[in-house]
């Protein structure tokens, strides 16, 4: 059978257990080989909000995968710097590994639904196969609903198949940035080590 390897982009600032551990779960179950966890430099979507420096994402993002085996991260989008198409990763990674390992490429329910929005969405589908988290608010019944009343049906019964079974976390990055500047409770959310890390270098308002 032919690898399978996971992608996984993301702004990761800062990187949460559903980061960690929904990907290992949806790798398993799709029989994924590896996981390319792939920080961007600057989101297209979320140009109005520059993200944390680069050095700290992708050190806490080391640090929050350190356990987990056959997981690497990929610096190519912050090596290439600017905004961060993912058709453009997606064309070096398909040179890279060539034709005998197929690419999915993971994303969350919030993103699929905003798919259209993404550049040269239609080459990124044909180059590889979408892998969906599902995401609090959503279930698989309002989120094939938001899918249908979108795009249609055809397109909601496309988005759903690509839709993995996996717990729900109710966890976002913005949520956490919000908690941490309060000084409320993140343990739930983040790596020990992760949050140390964020102490330490006084991140996020700390
Ligand atoms: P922010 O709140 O800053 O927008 P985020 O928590 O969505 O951040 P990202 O790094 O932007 O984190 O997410 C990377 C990918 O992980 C996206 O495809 C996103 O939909 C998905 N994702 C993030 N959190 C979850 C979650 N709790 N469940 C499922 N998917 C998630």
């Amino acid at each position: 059978m032919a690898d399978c390897f996971l992608i996984f982009g993301g702004t990761f600032d800062p990187p949460h257990r559903a980061h960690v551990e929904l990907p290992a779960l949806v790798a398993e179950t799709l029989g994924c080989d590896r996981i390319i966890y792939i920080p961007a430099a600057t989101n297209p979507l979320k140009r109005d909000d520059p993200p944390t420096d680069a050095e700290h994402r992708l050190a806490m993002l080391r640090l929050a995968l350190r356990e987990r085996p056959r997981t690497v991260v990929s610096t190519i989008e912050l090596e290439r710097g600017g905004v961060s198409y993912f058709v453009d990763t997606l064309h070096s990674l398909c040179s890279d590994v060539g034709s005998d390992v197929e690419l999915r490429f993971l994303i969350g329910a919030d993103q699929a639904l905003q798919f259209g929005r993404w550049k040269d969405a239609g080459e990124i589908l044909r180059l590889a196969t979408p892998a969906v988290m599902l995401r609090p608010p959503w279930t698989d019944a309002s989120f094939r609903a938001a899918l249908a009343g979108a795009h249609g049906e055809d397109e909601a019964d496309r988005w759903m198949a690509w839709t993995v079974p996996a717990p729900l976390i109710d966890v976002s990055a913005t949520e956490l940035r919000d908690r941490l500047r309060a000084g409320g409770d993140v343990s739930e959310m983040l790596d020990p080590a992760v949050a140390a890390y964020i102490r330490e270098h006084g991140l996020y308002g700390l």
